[in-house]
């Protein structure tokens, strides 16, 4: 009799998992509470506009393509402008892809020497060399995984990594220009974290975009899902829409299933791929391990406006960054005072530059997003007036036009609505915050040594956020499970 598994939640880390469980040899079944999959990754059309609701930055695509069979793989582009930074003194400073052409934009428009740029991120590079194969694509909570001798060569080096530093303060000794400072400080914000806080080892991510490149799915960024989707009913996968999980049903030593629509299901092996925090709140209810995670600095949420506009913007790009002039305030005011500053850093992400077909002929689809505090209580309705009025008039300051005027219709996402739509606890995009230089080990791990026969994949666990960590979760829970059938064999 074939081996069964069940999931909890179809978002990237749970489709990721299902795929690979499959081709373990399980009976794998998705259970998924809303009508589709995707979860945080998602999209909606509207009078013939098409939006991109959450991710919209690809890196790693290989990771994605090696799930897939050859004929399931779908084209994507490498960008040739990563992003187009507008900074508040006027400053307008392109992104390439080709880093000896972004340095050299960077030295003609701010005086920062290229090759400054140039050895920050051969450095990101290196620091992504010693860090990926312990805290990207390994299990660091499994003794003989991490204890290895290639893992001590690259401790050895960890004086390399930056850790003792913050990022801000690792920019801020490095490029002397505030603007530039801003611009690698940003990448803080690809994990929900402060980078006036979190380690100077998070400049690999600069490593990923800048070196690794860039890319944008043919289609649009759901074609990630859509694809992932293809494989699994191909392998025989069953999904189950409008279908919450009520319970995980497991005794002190192992998991037997799933509780479902009032009814017990039975399972060999369990994944959850929901928020972590709402797995032990309702799944497996567990007051110890809640109160150790909500004394865990949760990462930031997004207040996104979904703009259809009437006409085409040609001075902006894919992906475009208007900065807020005080960072470090924009900041406080995120993780301490948990409001948004009234100059937010506004992210205008337009995929019809890319996806033609995203919206009608002369028109763009605008996704308009500022970094929000986790949902605590806020008075939201007023918040997102506010800052709607403030991204206006940014955005109408610095590209010296109307704006307003040319939005047709929109849509609005905030931290409450997010986690109703995604249980995501608070809003939190990625779970706890990289805010430590611990943050990597308090991570909740992939699997319980004490439960056996349950798993943990997604962006709340580890190795954290974003598409390529939750592929790569999925990848370390299959490659525990397969070890483990090999050791029955
Ligand atoms: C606005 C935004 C922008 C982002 N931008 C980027 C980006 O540019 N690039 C990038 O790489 N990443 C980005 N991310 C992060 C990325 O989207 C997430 O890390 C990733 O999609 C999370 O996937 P997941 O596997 O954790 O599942 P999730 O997407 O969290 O999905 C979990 C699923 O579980 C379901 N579920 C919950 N409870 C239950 C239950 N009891 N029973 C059944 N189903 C349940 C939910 O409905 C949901 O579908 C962004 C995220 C957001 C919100």
């Amino acid at each position: 009799m074939k081996l069964k598994a069940g999931i909890i939640g179809a978002g990237i880390g749970g489709l990721a998992a299902a795929i690979r469980l499959a081709r373990l040899g399980y009976q794998v079944e998705v259970f998924e509470q809303s009508a589709r999959a995707g979860g945080k990754l998602n999209e909606f059309r509207q009078d013939g506009f098409r939006f991109d609701t959450g991710p919209s930055l690809f890196t790693l695509p290989h990771l994605l393509d090696e799930l897939l069979d050859e004929d399931l793989r779908f084209r994507y582009r490498k960008l040739d402008v990563v992003t187009q930074y507008f900074f508040d003194d006027g400053t307008r400073l392109s992104a390439f892809a080709d880093v000896e052409k972004f340095a050299t934009e960077v030295e003609q428009k701010t005086q920062v020497p290229a090759k400054r740029v140039l050895r920050y991120l051969k450095q990101a590079a290196q620091i992504y060399r010693l860090t990926a194969p312990i805290f990207i694509f390994n299990s660091i909570h499994r003794f003989r995984k991490l204890f290895t001798w290639p893992n001590l060569g690259r401790a050895l080096q960890a004086f390399r990594l930056k850790p003792l530093s913050t990022l801000h303060g690792l920019n801020q000794k490095t490029f002397g220009d505030p603007r530039i400072i801003q611009l690698f400080d940003r990448y803080a914000t690809y994990n929900g974290s402060n980078p006036y806080k979190t380690p100077g080892t998070l400049s690999v991510i600069s490593h990923l975009e800048h070196n690794l490149g860039a890319y944008f799915p043919a289609g649009g960024m759901y074609q990630i899902v859509e694809a992932l989707l293809a494989q699994a009913n191909r392998l025989g996968v069953r999904f189950f829409y409008h279908t919450p999980v009520e319970s995980v049903i497991a005794g002190k030593k192992s998991v037997s299933g799933l509780r479902v629509k009032g009814e017990n299901r039975s399972y060999n092996l369990v994944v959850s791929d929901v928020d972590i925090h709402h797995f032990y709140r309702t799944l497996l209810p567990d007051s110890r391990r809640l109160k150790k995670m909500e004394r865990t600095e949760r990462s930031s949420s997004a207040l996104i406006f979904y703009w259809g506009m009437k006409k085409r913007f040609p001075e902006l790009e894919l992906h475009n960054i208007f900065f807020s002039q005080d960072y470090r305030h924009e900041f406080s005011c995120l993780f301490e005072q948990k409001t948004i500053t009234n100059d937010p850093t506004v992210y205008v992400f337009i995929s019809s530059k890319e996806n033609l077909a995203d919206a009608p002929a002369d028109m763009g689809n605008w996704f308009v997003m500022v970094n929000a505090p986790e949902a605590a209580g806020q008075n939201w309705e007023k918040l997102r007036q506010r800052t709607r009025q403030n991204i206006l008039k940014k955005l109408q300051r610095i590209l010296n036009q109307e704006i307003e005027n040319q939005i047709l219709f929109e849509r609005i996402l905030d931290p409450v609505t997010i986690e109703e739509l995604t249980g995501s606890f608070q809003g939190a995009m990625y779970g706890p915050s990289s805010n430590s230089p611990f943050s990597a080990f308090n991570r909740h791990p992939n699997f319980r040594s004490d439960i056996a026969g349950l798993y943990f994949v997604g962006g709340t666990v580890h190795p954290g956020g974003g598409i390529p960590l939750c592929l790569s979760s999925a990848n370390i829970v299959a490659e525990i499970v397969e070890e483990q059938l090999t050791e029955k064999k």
